[in-house]
């Protein structure tokens, strides 16, 4: 029998208490206990095992929120998070355990000393979440900052209500409630938390967003990690594999109905094979939704009436030609996944991140030119996807930068969740996941301890100095 689910109606923090929650939470980092190796597996393993209880609530809360299905929220958001967990704690008495600094770190000549990294705990933290991943993005982070010992505030996305009321529960019946909270609710919740003084924000979302909260992270010298979207491009030669280009690349633009940071914008391909790859793009759309995209439970929905809009827009202005796709249905958020064909920067395709199901083609003559359209569009990518001979998928990764970059597949440089993820220039700063999660929230602090007996050989530092002790 299928487990009765119900979630609390959405409810925002109430602003007068924000200041009293963050500063528990600094008080109980100050009592030194998430320090503690072992106290910090113990909130490790809780997590793990709350993902596991709550399942039900969660997968509830993300069909409701975002019309996700089982199978991608398993996939992508609770399996994830375990998988985080999992991995952190397996790894994570190699990863505080102090470094110790040998050659070449330390000249013989200061080999009497002892130098040692300690891994400490940077403090407590304020983790924002954005609503497309509403669970697996801010606990990612969470075990980041579990495993490196601070104490948090996660404050999930307002658009994304039901996951956001879950996770308070989950975290706040489950972790210890004094190191870990949740603040629920939307721009001046998370305004008044940033009135606060935090000892790292990680704040995933949008670059408009970011600015914001850098700015205002700066006021009190908090350092930031910084995970932006972009407009990424894909760039396809007439020596790609077609075929499995198309399929590949339309998986990344179904995955939560194309809401992926990571997810090609634009794909600038070689007009010698433009023709064939739409007819491989629309067989694969075949392939994917036999019955059309609409009747399909697997695709995600548009998160709320707002994107919707906002995506339509880009379609309505273009004055590309719809080569796949272009239904839409507001009454359910649904939009298909859609492919335009275009041939200028300027088309209302190419303006902003899509952040949904569609992308555009743009045919190009030479890779030479696909690689000056994209730095013209966006010199910093969160992502790139290169499909070509070795050649010239080694070309693109030299000429063009990005956060993180696949060749030959869609995001899957994102997809593994034990490996370093971030962005570059203006699409973030800072990098997560696997050891990354820990380093992310660690303060790599060098301690030097000089032994008494080599005093004799340091005593050439002190006044009265004679030039000829240097013996350079
Ligand atoms: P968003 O920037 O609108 O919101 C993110 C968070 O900021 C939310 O918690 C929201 O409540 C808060 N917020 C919104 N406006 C604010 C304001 N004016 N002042 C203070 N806080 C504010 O992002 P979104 O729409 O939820 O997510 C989509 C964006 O996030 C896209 O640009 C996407 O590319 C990016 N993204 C990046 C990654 C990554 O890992 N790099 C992952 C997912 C999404």
């Amino acid at each position: 029998m299928a487990t009765k689910v119900t979630i609390t109606p959405f409810e925002a923090t109430a602003l007068n208490i924000i200041p009293a929650l963050a500063s528990n939470a600094r008080g109980t980092f100050r009592t030194h206990k998430t320090k503690n190796l072992e106290w910090r597996l113990v909130q490790l393993r809780k997590l793990y095992w709350a993902v596991e209880d709550f399942k039900p609530q969660l997968l509830h809360a993300l069909a409701q929120d975002l019309h996700k299905s089982d199978y991608e929220s398993l996939l992508s958001e609770l399996d994830w998070v375990q998988k985080d967990c999992l991995f952190m704690i397996d790894n994570l008495a190699a990863f505080a355990k102090d470094e110790k600094l040998g050659a070449p770190h330390v000249p013989i000549t200061f080999s009497m000393m002892n130098f040692r990294i300690r891994k400490e705990p940077l403090g407590t933290v304020l983790i924002i979440g954005p609503y497309n991943y509403p669970i697996q993005l801010v606990l990612a982070p969470l075990v980041g900052a579990i495993g490196a010992g601070c104490t948090a505030v996660i404050k999930p996305s307002e658009l994304t209500p039901a996951s956001a009321m879950v996770l308070k529960e989950l975290i706040e019946t489950r972790l210890d409630n004094n190191a870990y909270l949740v603040v629920n609710g939307a721009i001046p919740e998370t305004n008044a938390l940033m009135n606060e003084k935090w000892d790292k924000v990680f704040f995933t979302g949008s670059a408009g967003v970011g600015t914001i909260i850098a700015k205002k992270a700066a006021e009190t010298l908090t350092p930031v990690c910084l995970e932006l979207g972009g407009k990424n491009p894909a760039f396809i030669t007439k020596n790609a594999n077609l075929a499995l280009a198309a399929k590949r690349l339309l998986w990344g633009k179904t995955q939560n109905s194309g809401q992926v940071c990571m997810s090609q914008n634009y794909i600038l391909i070689d007009s010698a094979v433009v023709k064939t790859f739409i007819e491989f793009l629309k067989a694969a759309e075949k392939e994917m939704f036999p019955n059309g995209a609409k009747a399909s439970p697997d695709l995600a929905r548009i998160v709320n009436q707002r994107h919707f809009h906002r995506i339509k827009k880009m379609l309505d202005e273009t004055k590309g030609e719809i080569v796949m796709g272009g239904q839409m249905d507001e009454s359910e958020l649904f939009i298909e996944p859609t492919a335009v064909l275009v041939n200028s920067t300027d088309d209302s395709m190419m303006a902003e991140e899509s952040f949904g199901p569609i992308f555009c083609i743009y045919p190009v003559h030479s890779l030479d030119q696909a690689l000056n359209i994209a730095s013209s569009v966006h010199r910093t990518p969160l992502s790139l996807f290169s499909f070509g001979s070795k050649a010239e998928n080694n070309r693109v990764l030299n000429e063009m930068t990005s956060g993180g970059a696949t060749i030959n597949d869609s995001y899957f440089h994102g997809s593994v969740n034990s490996v370093p993820f971030g962005g570059v220039g203006d699409s973030g700063s800072g990098a997560y996941r696997g050891k990354a999660s820990f380093d992310c929230f660690t303060h790599l602090r060098t301690v030097a301890e000089t032994p008494g007996w080599a005093e004799r050989f340091l005593s050439v530092r002190y006044m009265p100095y004679n030039i000829k002790d240097l013996k350079f």
